[in-house]
């Protein structure tokens, strides 16, 4: 196993294919313009040449790693790979279109991995002729930094791709948790309930907003409080996360709070527009 590629250059496609080819995969990093992939590409220099300046890699490092990828805009590079890791963006529809591409142009062989947050797999499986080669594995934002992948097995997937999927991801330096396939996994069915209940903390008046991040803080020894993570992930994106196990479980525990999606329609999205519940300069 030697050649990978990820489809989407964006956030966490730029991160994948960095540490990737840092681990020393040949990577071809795709997306849909030239203009979007070359940012990507871009992200990756900035951030390895922070790594050489802070002394945490060689300058050889360095090129080794900048010369490992290639960037394209044609899926059918992928017909020599051996592992695609897709990490577009979150739309079931564009994200079944790219592995039924991918299904014709890569061998039979080649694994199709997805990097999505919360959307089944096993649905995305269908949308092949392979679901045996089909499985999650959501890396964490920042992809360089964070740890963990949670790898995640749908309905089909089969031993021989989970176990193939591990051990990559344990090359890259990375540690893989395996969980099955359920709305929110696991990361975002236990964290997305916490936050939204400190929204409807806020919403009823129980404290403030610094008091409730300063609780769990201090108290919990988070080193970000719920509303601050919030606006760190984006409210749109927390408030989608809590439709989809609203919807896929069934349960009225995980209504979304009513704070949360009035703050999303007046166009308070977090960190990334300057105003969630806190306001950013
Ligand atoms: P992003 O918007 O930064 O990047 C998405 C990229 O996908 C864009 O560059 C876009 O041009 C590209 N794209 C769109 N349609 C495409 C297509 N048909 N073919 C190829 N590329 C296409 O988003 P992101 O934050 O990097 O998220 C990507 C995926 O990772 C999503 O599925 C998201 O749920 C998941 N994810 C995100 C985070 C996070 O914190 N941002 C964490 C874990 C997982």
């Amino acid at each position: 196993m030697e050649k990978i590629m990820v489809v989407g250059a964006g956030q966490m496609g730029a991160g994948i294919a960095q540490v990737c080819a840092q681990a020393g995969f040949h990577v071809v990093l795709h997306d849909i313009d030239l203009a979007r992939v070359e940012k990507g590409f871009d992200r990756i220099v900035e951030n390895v040449r922070r790594q050489r300046e802070k002394g945490k890699i060689t300058e050889q490092d360095e090129n080794t790693t900048l010369q490992n990828i290639e960037i394209t805009t044609d899926l059918h590079k992928g017909k020599d790979r051996d592992l695609v890791i897709e990490a577009a963006i979150e739309k079931m529809d564009t994200k079944k279109q790219i592995f039924r591409q991918l299904d014709k142009i890569t061998p039979k062989t080649t694994i199709l991995a997805t990097n999505t947050s919360s959307l089944p797999i096993t649905e995305l499986a269908s949308a092949t002729n392979r679901p045996e080669k089909v499985i999650g594995m959501h890396f964490m934002n920042p992809v360089p930094v964070m740890k963990l992948v949670e790898i995640i097995r749908g309905l089909a997937t089969s031993d021989e791709t989970y176990l193939t999927v591990k051990k990559i991801t344990e090359q890259i330096g990375k540690v893989p948790v395996e969980v099955n396939d359920f709305p929110g996994f696991i990361s975002n069915r236990v964290l997305m309930p916490m936050i939204n209940e400190a929204v409807y903390a806020l919403q009823e008046g129980v404290a403030t907003k610094e008091a409730i991040d300063e609780i769990m803080k201090l108290g919990m020894n988070h080193p970000m409080g719920p509303l601050e993570l919030a606006d760190f992930i984006g409210l749109d994106t927390c408030l989608y996360i809590m439709e989809i196990l609203h919807q896929g479980l069934g349960d009225d525990k995980y209504r979304p709070c009513p704070l949360l999606r009035k703050y999303v329609n007046a166009g308070w999205l977090g960190k990334k527009n300057g105003r969630g519940f806190y306001v950013y300069e």
